[in-house]
């Protein structure tokens, strides 16, 4: 039916989709190799996974009954030290950046990204009928420390997607001096690095610090984030979001027993960290404040990506980051075992 496509919003037509690392099922049947032999080291998840609470609670959980969040904001509310009234909570942090957006950017609207990085913001701004300015990022893919006039809403990433560095804390604060447009600072990979920018939401009324429990807690798969805002920001934040903020009794009870076992949390976070140095010694990558490593390759990142998933070894090929160029790939940090194997890998492969 021809008129099919007059019904679509017109913004549709420069949507690309996301891009998601490989999963175990995809390269099982394609490659033939067992799901149990292949090292997934292309998402960013933690390969320890979540505390062992975790799974006891997920015993516990009542799927009649629609989830109750009291406890969940409680939680946060003691990790992050923020009252309950700054905290908001998505189906990830995906779903936490989706409803933002929704509060701010309409047609007409620009927002600044600096490439390459996490091209959900893309997607989201171009969703919202906005249009994206992109900036590239400089030497070390350090970012400029202000932000052009017309600017509506910018996302900056610390440590960055792909690239792994931090952003320093003065350029943040030049930034946010510099500019009345949102800011969003996500901080999804924010427990391997050194330092966060969390005190910043109490002095900035335009930040907002967004967060996940996929990373360092090891919940990707129960998809629970959320977001440190202004009151005013979090207050109209609750008022857009879905019923229930797409979350689930099961991220819910996960996210609380989670919270609950901080130093499971903080004993992965240093073992990957121990790791991440171990390979950026190996390799030469570029230095990285994440779970994850960049580096170089001299054959395109397609070739050398397959190369790897032959072997039952995924990892990134970064040229779906808009910037990234056709020569970079990321690599999760895996357990010393995942490592060595694709150490060994890597030898065959890159040199
Ligand atoms: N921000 C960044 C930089 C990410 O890499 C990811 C995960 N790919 C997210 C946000 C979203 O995380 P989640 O929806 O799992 O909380």
């Amino acid at each position: 039916m021809e008129n099919r496509s007059k019904m679509l919003r017109p913004c549709l037509e420069q949507l690309k989709p996301y891009v998601a690392g490989k999963g175990y099922t995809e390269i099982s049947r394609k490659y033939g190799i067992p799901p149990e032999k292949i090292d997934k080291l292309g998402s960013n998840e933690n390969p320890y996974g979540p505390s062992p609470k975790v799974l006891q609670a997920l015993l516990e959980i009542t799927p009649e009954r629609y989830p109750e969040p009291e406890e969940l904001m409680e939680g946060l509310s003691g990790y992050t030290g923020y009252p309950e009234n700054m905290i908001v909570i998505g189906a990830g942090m995906d779903g936490v950046m989706d409803t933002l957006t929704r509060l701010f950017l309409e047609k007409g609207d620009k927002t600044l990204i600096h490439t390459p990085t996490f091209s959900y913001y893309e997607i989201l701004t171009t969703l919202c009928g906005a249009s994206p300015t992109f900036v590239p990022r400089g030497r070390q893919f350090e970012i400029p420390g202000d932000v052009p006039e017309d600017i509506k809403m910018v996302f900056i990433c610390s440590p960055n997607n792909p690239t792994g560095n931090l952003t320093s804390r003065e350029n943040i604060k030049r930034i946010l001096e510099s500019t009345d447009a949102i800011v969003f600072l996500d901080e999804a990979y924010v427990e391997f690095a050194d330092h966060n920018m969390l005190d910043l939401v109490n002095k900035h009324e335009n930040l907002v610090v967004g967060r996940t429990m996929s990373k360092a807690f090891g919940l990707a798969g129960m998809r629970l984030g959320y977001a440190i805002a202004p009151v005013w920001i979090a207050d109209q934040y609750r008022r857009a979001a879905p019923p229930f903020f797409g979350i689930t009794c099961a991220s819910v009870a996960a996210g609380v027993a989670a919270l609950s076992d901080q130093d499971y949390m903080h004993s992965t976070v240093e073992k990957i960290c121990s790791e991440r140095e171990r390979l950026r010694r190996s390799i030469g990558s570029h230095p990285s404040q994440a779970n994850f490593l960049c580096f170089d390759t001299s054959e395109p990142s397609n070739v050398v990506a397959e190369k790897f998933l032959r072997k039952g070894i995924i990892i990134r090929d970064c040229r779906s980051f808009r910037g990234a160029g056709e020569h970079l790939v990321r690599l999760t940090v895996g357990t010393p075992d995942q490592n060595d194997r694709f150490l060994e890998a890597y030898q065959e492969i890159c040199s």
